[in-house]
């Protein structure tokens, strides 16, 4: 006989699986099943990150960006040592190399003091070689509070929390939703291999938000395309270049740009990402081609006009991923004595962008309602380090929308 689940939450990623815990951690008499098409948890967006603990230093005070990664990384950090998970709080400078970034440097820097971002300083020129003896800069900000971890280590754990503290719910991998049968109390998930029924669905759907939100029956006017990040990594005769993170100061009109370093958790520093355009929503190589996203992200009129407007953008980040001679240049900016052997080709991950029917990209987090069903359709990043305050939205809205006693 089918089981009837309280909620079935979509997306097997850390924000599908943060939602669970946390409103399971609210009832936890609850219900929960989580289902996940890939193998394993956090398989895309949270597996192939940057593994940075954001401190919420960049974003536009007010927006549900920086409430929730405020909140989010305090309370992730917090969450790591009590389950022992390997992190390190080792700070991150922000490095403006122009006169011309100053003026945004200052604004970011304000922007983190209206955020509440603990302990941030600007600094001059020698202090930044002091922190990153090979970083050169005019100018800096040093975020102490910035740190490292493996979001897909977290992401397991709430898993395993999930599974064995509250014996009603599951998280189950290799089951692809591909549809909805609407009744008048509940929905039936359908995935090729079973049926499942609840009386609430959550869709966490990441890089395939918005086809799980129109199959679900919310309209939704913005589309996803997706954005590929190649990286290197510092080779060995590298490696002593960089001690900790090192960025620089975002471009205004694409913050998500700019390639940086970040040492990571395992060990080992990366470089990058570039963002290029991808013809497969979840592919990682240089040539991955689906005819169906390439098709459906070209009949949608805001991709036509993003490319019309930032045509440059796109090119130049083409560019970075065919030329390790480019993306070496780029990364120079910021450590002028990088070599060619210092850096080897590395992996990539692939970001969902929401971009609205005008072209515009959405930059801060959506999530939507309608009668039983909440749709998570932006969660770029910060949301790995925000998962745990965007599950407590996403649980708040489920108590507001859907009554949940
Ligand atoms: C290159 C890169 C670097 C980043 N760096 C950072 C960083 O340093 N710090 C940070 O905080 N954030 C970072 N982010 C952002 C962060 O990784 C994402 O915001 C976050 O992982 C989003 O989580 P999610 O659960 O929404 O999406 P995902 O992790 O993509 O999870 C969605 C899940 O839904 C599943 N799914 C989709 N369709 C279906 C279906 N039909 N049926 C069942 N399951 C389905 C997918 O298989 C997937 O597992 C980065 C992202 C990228 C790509």
């Amino acid at each position: 006989m089918e089981t009837k689940y309280d909620i079935i939450i979509i997306g097997g990623g850390i924000v599908g699986l943060a939602s669970a815990y946390k409103i399971n951690l609210k009832y936890p008499q609850k219900k929960i099943l989580v289902l996940e098409k890939e193998k394993e948890v956090a398989a895309h967006q949270t597996g192939h990150n940057s593994g940075v603990i954001h401190s919420g230093i960049y974003y536009k005070p007010g927006s549900y960006k920086a409430k929730n990664c405020v909140d989010g990384r305090r309370e992730l950090v917090a969450f790591a040592k009590e389950h022992k998970i390997a992190h390190d709080i080792c700070g991150k400078l922000i490095v403006a190399t122009q006169q011309s970034e100053l003026a945004h440097m200052s604004k970011v820097f304000n922007n983190g003091l209206a955020n509440g971002v603990e302990g941030i300083e600007k600094i001059n020129s020698d202090k930044i070689r002091e922190i990153e003896p090979f970083c050169r800069g005019i100018e800096g900000i040093w975020v102490p509070c910035t740190g490292i971890i493996d979001y897909a280590e977290v992401a397991r754990k709430y898993r395993e929390l999930i599974e064995n503290n509250f014996s009603g719910s599951k998280v189950l991998t290799g089951e692809e939703v591909t549809d909805f049968e609407h009744h008048s109390d509940y929905t039936t998930v359908i995935t090729p291999k079973n049926k499942f029924s609840g009386n609430y669905i959550i869709a966490c759907a990441g890089l395939q938000s918005d086809r799980i939100a129109k199959k679900e029956g919310t309209k939704t006017s913005a589309a996803i395309v997706g954005f590929r990040g190649d990286y290197f990594d510092l080779s060995e005769k590298g490696m002593n270049k960089v001690r900790n993170l090192i960025y620089p100061v975002p471009n205004p009109k694409y913050p998500f740009l700019g390639v940086h370093f970040t040492r990571m958790i395992h060990g080992g520093v990366e470089c990058g990402p570039n963002a290029v355009f991808v013809f497969k929503r979840e592919g990682y190589g240089k040539t991955d081609f689906s005819l169906r996203d390439t098709a459906e992200a070209f009949s949608f009129g805001g991709t036509w006009k993003f490319f019309a407007k930032n045509m440059k953008f796109g090119l130049d980040e083409y560019r970075g991923a065919f030329s390790k001679k480019y993306f070496l240049k780029r990364l120079r900016t910021l450590i002028p004595d990088l070599q060619m052997d210092d850096i080897v080709p590395g992996r990539a991950g692939v970001r969902a962008m929401a971009l609205a029917p005008e072209g515009e990209m959405i930059d801060d987090f959506k999530i939507e309602h309608r009668g039983n069903a909440i749709h998570i359709l932006n969660a770029p990043s910060p949301a790995a380090t925000a998962s745990l305050a965007i599950g407590s939205a996403v649980c708040e809205m489920a108590v507001e929308k859907f009554n949940l006693t």
